[in-house]
């Protein structure tokens, strides 16, 4: 983006607001001995009777030594959705700005905005599940903060084409948030890499997923130091407690089983992906670069319901623009698999 200046895209309340500081704001050098009697917590010993490190010093080093990204570029959240709703604060005026999502994508995006007062301009992916780069760059005018894309995207399992990203990334007047939840099951490398280059980027990832950690709530925001300061400043003091910071970094720490699980979930997509493509009720399978895989049948809300009768919950999104009549698998493990395919075959 040319001419970016971040002040000019933050809200006003938002530049002037003075930060809560907490005791371990005031005091962070911790050693053996001490006496902490400054933040009114319980001295007998729980295990967690202690206030979280607020900074998530810890956690964030060992994301920076994986991910390459220095730990000031870095803010944790409790799940992605924490974080996307920081984002939402930081830069749009409610009842006066508005934001720009492409459907079909991830609910929550509209669900943020709805909820800070801020309108959703919804910017229909094309057939083949690409941005449509012209319809998005003629929609956003002066009031457009914040432009999602969702790569690879929820519900549609696809990446979007790096040169579409890019020039979205060089072209919208705003700050555009690159959903990367499903990065890790992708081909196509994360932008992390171009951090960088563009100021007006913001990259989230999530422990949910490939890193099996969904009920810890972790999510992570990448971005230029001077977002991710404002960022900081807003976010409620201790938001990712201590048990999820121990369980982020024991995670972070045996990252060669989590490697080990991603290739395992890829390969069983494929597997999954032949066997779903032999369905005589599968119309389509399409492609997936993500954990799930989106197909097209005969009628889903019947399939949906014949599944669940047999024990099966899967994701009916018939009611998504561009998917009418389809379905979303997670993939699951090699037995959960195999019933899923057992199951369809034996359908009516
Ligand atoms: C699952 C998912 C997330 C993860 O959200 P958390 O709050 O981190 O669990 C984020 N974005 C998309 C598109 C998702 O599908």
């Amino acid at each position: 983006m040319i001419n970016f200046n971040l002040n000019s895209l933050i809200r006003d309340n938002i530049k002037t607001i003075k930060p809560y500081s907490s005791a371990r704001d005031e005091y962070k050098d911790i050693t053996d001995g001490m006496v902490f009697i400054d933040a009114n917590e319980n001295p007998f010993n729980t295990g967690v009777n202690r206030y979280p490190d607020p900074q998530q010093t810890q956690v964030k080093k060992r994301l920076s030594e994986l991910k390459g990204i220095p730990t000031n570029q870095i803010l944790l959240g409790n799940g992605s959705d924490e974080v996307l709703d920081l984002i939402f604060r930081v830069f749009c005026e409610p009842y006066r700005e508005n934001i720009i999502t492409l459907p079909p994508t991830y609910g929550m995006y509209d669900v943020l905005a709805n909820l800070n007062a801020v309108d959703n301009i919804e910017i229909e992916l094309e057939s083949d599940f690409q941005p449509n780069i012209e319809e998005i760059l003629t929609a956003a005018h002066t009031h457009t903060k914040l432009l999602f894309l969702c790569s690879p995207n929820n519900p549609t399992a696809n990446s979007f084409k790096a040169k579409r990203i890019e020039e979205l990334i060089n072209e919208f007047q705003g700050i555009v948030v690159i959903d990367e939840a499903y990065i890790d099951f992708s081909k196509k490398e994360s932008w992390l890499s171009r951090l960088d280059e563009f100021p007006n980027l913001i990259i989230t990832q999530t422990l949910s997923k490939a890193y099996g950690l969904a009920g810890i709530r972790l999510g992570i925001c990448y971005a230029s130091q001077e977002i991710i300061s404002v960022l900081n400043k807003i976010k409620p003091p201790y938001n990712i407690n201590q048990l999820s910071q121990d369980k982020a970094l024991e995670r972070l720490n045996a990252v060669d089983a989590v490697y080990n699980e991603m290739k395992t979930i890829i390969t069983e997509r494929k597997k999954l992906r032949k066997a779903l493509k032999s369905i005589r009720f599968i119309e389509k399978v399409y492609p997936s670069d993500a954990n799930f895989i989106l197909v097209k049948v005969d009628d889903a809300n019947q399939r949906y319901q014949q599944l669940v009768e047999q024990g099966i919950v899967v994701r009916n999104r018939t009611n998504q623009p561009l998917c009418d009549n389809c379905l979303r698998f997670s993939v699951g493990t090699e037995a959960e698999n195999e019933k899923l395919i057992k199951t369809l075959i034996q359908l009516l």
